[in-house]
């Protein structure tokens, strides 16, 4: 994508060149999207990532995305199923299923020995913490189907069960690699109906 010489105009693209997913041609329609709006437009736009990134912050207790210290899923659903998922969008995509009723714990990141992500560097503690208060009664695990997602789940059934805990994990109605947020709510909701005891 050719500069345009307008350091401000230019410093717009290059910001939404960072997000995800975004490559430089669509950052520069983004830019030119904000700066041919209106002014109002963009304060919304503005004041709406400072305002988000003000409030939102990670729940005390499961980790997912919360506006206080316990998160709305939390706050209402006990410790008795807790889904252990990688990232806060995989309970957005469970819960858009209305199928599971549980709590969750938000692992923020695998197992991933090349990308040096020991178990230490993921919130797996956190999660044994939980188990150790006594009330769980089961957990599920549902990382990804991937080499990392089959790994961190294997390591965290291996701390769990020794609790006595009832240890499953999603079906495979999941595609081998494909990432919780992409699959659809009917192939989510039968992942977690079929899980299996490991
Ligand atoms: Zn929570």
């Amino acid at each position: 994508m050719d500069e345009t010489n307008i350091k401000s105009l230019d410093r717009l693209t290059n910001e939404f060149s960072r997000l995800p997913g975004v490559g430089k041609k669509t950052a520069a329609r983004y830019a030119y999207f904000i700066v041919t709006g209106s002014k109002e437009q963009a304060e919304g736009f503005a004041d709406a990532i400072l305002e988000a990134k003000k409030s939102v912050r990670f729940c005390k207790n499961c980790g997912n995305f919360s506006d206080g210290d316990l998160c709305n899923i939390c706050k209402k659903r006990g410790e008795k199923t807790i889904c252990v998922v990688k990232e806060p969008k995989d309970v957005l995509a469970i819960e858009k299923a209305h199928s599971y009723t549980g709590s969750y714990h938000v692992l923020h990141g695998t197992i991933n020995p090349l990308a040096n992500i020991a178990p230490k560097d993921i919130k797996i503690a956190e999660l044994m913490q939980r188990i150790a208060k006594g009330q769980t009664e089961e957990v599920i695990l549902a990382t990804s189907p991937d080499v990392e997602g089959e790994a961190t789940a294997m390591y965290i059934a291996s701390l769990v069960k020794p609790y006595g805990i009832k240890v499953t994990r999603i079906a495979q109605g999941l595609a081998a690699g494909t990432q919780l947020e992409f699959a659809d709510e009917v192939t989510l909701t039968r992942a977690i109906a079929d899980r299996k005891e490991v």
